[in-house]
């Protein structure tokens, strides 16, 4: 169920189909009108052609079952932490890096300074904040975006210095490429004296990913997990690569993002961990997210702590959920718990429906199923 055809994508996206084809051939998939895809391929597509998928179906928006994000005015607007994605083949390093500078950066002796694993971190670096979604490897992040979710301003694509370009490798800069995120390579196993860093760089080339020593314009950073070398240096370039981005977000307002994990938890029930993306998020909130809502009973942030609010690029837990969010579930407050009730049970009539129906005959329809 979780598919469309060459045909309805382009429908739906109001585009040719002989473009969506031409796209996909260049992803080296053959492909003819009648063909089903993948939603993450769809997504991928979509993207490619400049569209953004929308998560909620026009129908939730007409029905009024849906806000809208507001759209906030320049003015509305202040500076936020990056939010950042490590991507990368497998065993290059990814979870050893995302452990190490954790470690690196945990203040020891600090109240609550042992991180918890919520699925995101904060660190500090120079003052500023940086923000760490804890789900390596490119699925999760296509899992996210295949429902429209853009979690991620910055992706550092892990290199092992003495094995070089690897499938996934491609896999992670296509899909970097493919959402507009912008790459910071980090040239991993730096320590190991069969480290060749320069055969990453040219390697790279080939994937159209110009370092700047090769003229290009992507920053990279040579490090190691283990030894703990130049993790300094790749925090300071992600605050310059968000220096460029000028990441801002309205700061007031009801709170709206993403769930990045969920889970039922044995004494505190339905707890899902949420990036908030836009406004405040308080303790006593009333939050939809999907099919689920909670009236928001604790918030604990990464080192947990009990926090009373959350402000953009925050990750932090939410207690009170009705049930299991999804990750990739986008959340946002509502003004009463009858509006929650009214809009979690209308989605979960609509995918009752939708499954009983038989296959998915739109993109959204398709992404509400995903759902
Ligand atoms: P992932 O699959 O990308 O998450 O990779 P892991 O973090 O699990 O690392 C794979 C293996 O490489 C493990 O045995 C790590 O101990 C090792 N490793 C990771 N980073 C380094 C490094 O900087 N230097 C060395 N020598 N080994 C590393
Ligand atoms: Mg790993």
């Amino acid at each position: 169920p979780e598919a469309i055809t060459v045909q309805e994508l382009a429908n739906r996206m109001a585009e040719r189909s002989v473009d969506v084809i031409k796209l996909l051939m260049q992803q080296g998939q053959m492909a003819k009108i009648n063909d089903i895809l993948d939603a993450d391929t769809a997504e991928l597509i979509a993207t490619e052609l400049g569209h953004t998928v929308k998560r909620v179906s026009d129908a939730d928006v007409e029905e009024g079952l849906y806000d809208l994000p507001a759209d906030d005015k320049a003015e509305d607007l202040t500076p936020r932490p990056p939010v950042v994605t490590i991507m990368g083949h497998v065993d290059h390093g990814k979870t050893s890096l995302l452990d190490a500078i954790r470690e690196a950066n945990v203040v020891s002796g600090e109240a609550g300074g042992i991180t918890q694993h919520i699925g995101a971190y904060q660190v500090e670096k120079n003052g500023q904040k940086i923000t760490f979604l804890d789900t390596p490897g490119h699925e999760a992040f296509t899992a996210m975006r295949a429902r429209g979710a853009q979690a991620t301003d910055i992706a550092i694509l892990v290199v092992a210095a003495d094995d070089g370009v690897m499938p996934q490798t491609i896999e992670s800069i296509k899909h970097a490429k493919a959402a507009g995120v912008p790459i910071i390579v980090a040239i991993n196993k730096i320590d190991k004296h069969e480290a060749d860093p320069n055969r990453v760089r040219t390697e790279l080339l080939q994937h159209e990913v110009f370092v700047e020593s090769m003229g290009g314009e992507v920053l990279d950073v040579e490090v190691s997990a283990k030894t703990h070398q130049g993790l300094d240096k790749l925090l300071e370039t992600v605050l310059l690569q968000a220096e460029v981005l000028e990441l801002k977000a309205n700061v007031d307002g009801r709170a709206e993002g993403l769930v990045i994990e969920a889970k039922l938890d044995r004494g505190r029930g339905a707890v899902a961990t949420v990036l908030v993306q836009r406004g405040s998020l308080h303790v006593g909130d009333i939050v939809v997210a999907g099919t689920e809502w909670a009236r928001v009973r604790a918030l604990i942030n990464d080192k947990g702590e009990q926090v009373k609010s959350a402000l953009p690029s925050t990750p932090v837990e939410v207690l009170g959920f009705s049930g299991v969010p999804n990750a990739g579930d986008r959340f946002s407050v509502v003004e009463t718990e009858a509006r929650a009730r009214e809009v979690t049970e209308y989605r979960q009539r609509a995918i009752r429906e939708k499954t009983a129906g038989g296959g998915a005959t739109s993109l959204e329809q398709m992404m509400n199923q995903l759902k």
